[in-house]
């Protein structure tokens, strides 16, 4: 058998253990030459009994005395046992022999197992039998070769280097009549390595089934790398609304305190609260059906408990009032802006008089229709009470 341990690149045969074959007589076909993929290297090759240096020669289509020099031999005479080394010609620059009637396809771009199949009429399984070396039915190397059995469906298998026809016909179980026949052989030497040959009827159904199984499995990997893509980009856009949203709320988040600062900024500039430590007891406006508007807010606050201006302004009311305020203290602020502080126990300043923002005005007191110490507080607009709330900090 094959008695060579290749060492430099090498062309690999798809071993298929294949039944045997329905002979189909040879039918007239045409010869193309194509490129085969260039073979460098070397083979070491043991001598068998019975071997001439020739016939190795010739088997491995190189020149004797490329054996010999490379071998580093003395004579062409050959000793069993005796290890060769046999340098592998370039065979871009020869040419491979076709078997008659299969025809060399080169992919193009787009192309598939199956398009090409139905282009040339074939069963998939006749390319895939035509083809064993087939890695993928889809994915195809474009500038890559297919053979093409237009003539005689079958098996087509490189020759290895050291193989012969024999072989082949012992393996795949086909007389090398018929392999002869559907070769157009005259001679089984008429073929070497590197040159394909049909192996006529032969099926290589089981690399045939693998490559079926991979396609599935490939369509599988494309069908999840898509659902893959698909949930990536569906999670990135998410993300990135998620981002826009945080950000916004970021921004709200960020301009709430400035617009608080910026109010009380406002407010401190127009009113502060008349005290700082109080209970608020009535709020501005309706009391109930049968009391009375209150103009003001009460604060509840210990007799005693100082009270300042609101707001910077000239005293314009300072003494007891005759409408209930007891003492009382108005405010002017201009713009028609007033504060008034009722039911004081003592005021602080005289009428005429001009008041900064937080300056004492007078004492917390229950004086006037009041029912216990506490701070009237009323805000006036061009004579309009209004709610003080709108205008304290
Ligand atoms: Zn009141």
């Amino acid at each position: 058998m094959v008695i060579g341990e290749l060492l430099g690149s090498v062309l690999a045969t798809g071993v298929l253990g294949l039944p045997g074959a329905l002979f189909q007589p040879g039918l007239p076909g045409t010869k193309i030459t194509v490129d085969a993929p260039a073979r460098k290297g070397w083979v070491l090759y043991t001598v068998q009994p019975g071997d001439t240096l020739s016939q190795i020669a010739h088997r491995y289509r190189v020149d004797a005395r490329a054996i010999m020099y490379s071998s580093g031999l003395e004579s062409p005479s050959l000793r069993p046992g005796q290890v060769l080394r046999i340098p592998l010609v370039d065979q871009a620059s020869s040419s491979v022999r076709l078997p008659p009637g299969v025809q060399a396809y080169t992919v193009r771009p787009g192309d598939t197992a199956q398009s090409i199949a139905r282009r040339f009429d074939l069963t998939l399984l006749g390319l895939v039998s035509a083809n064993p070396e087939l890695k993928s039915l889809d994915r195809l190397e474009v500038g890559s070769t297919l053979y093409i059995p237009t003539a005689e469906p079958g098996l087509i298998v490189r020759l290895r280097p050291g193989e012969t026809v024999q072989d082949l016909s012992r393996r795949y179980g086909l007389s090398i009549t018929a392999i002869a026949r559907a070769n157009q052989l005259s001679s089984p030497t008429e073929v070497g390595p590197g040159d394909l040959v049909l192996l006529p009827g032969i099926q290589a159904r089981t690399t045939y089934e693998r490559l079926l199984r991979i396609q599935e499995a490939e369509r599988k990997a494309r069908e999840e790398e898509r659902r893959r893509l698909a949930e990536e980009r569906r999670r990135q856009e998410e993300a990135r609304r998620r981002q826009l949203a945080e950000r916004q709320a970021q921004l709200r988040a960020q301009s709430q305190p400035q617009l608080r600062r910026a109010n009380a900024v406002v407010a401190a500039a127009g009113y502060r609260w008349p005290m700082t430590n109080f209970t608020i007891t009535t709020y501005f406006g309706r009391r109930g059906v049968f009391q009375r508007f209150h103009t003001g807010i009460d604060l509840a606050a210990p007799v005693g408990t100082p009270i300042y201006a609101a707001r910077a302004g000239v005293v314009t009311v300072a003494g007891w009032s005759r409408s209930g305020y007891g003492l009382h203290v108005v405010l002017d602020h201009g713009g028609g802006q007033e504060t008034l502080y009722g039911h004081m126990s003592r005021i602080a300043v005289r009428p005429g008089q001009r008041v900064e923002r937080g300056e004492l005005i007078g004492y917390v007191g229950s004086t006037g229709w009041s029912t216990g110490p506490h701070l009237h507080f009323e805000v006036r607009v061009d004579g309009v009470a209004r709610n003080p709330l709108a205008f304290l900090p």
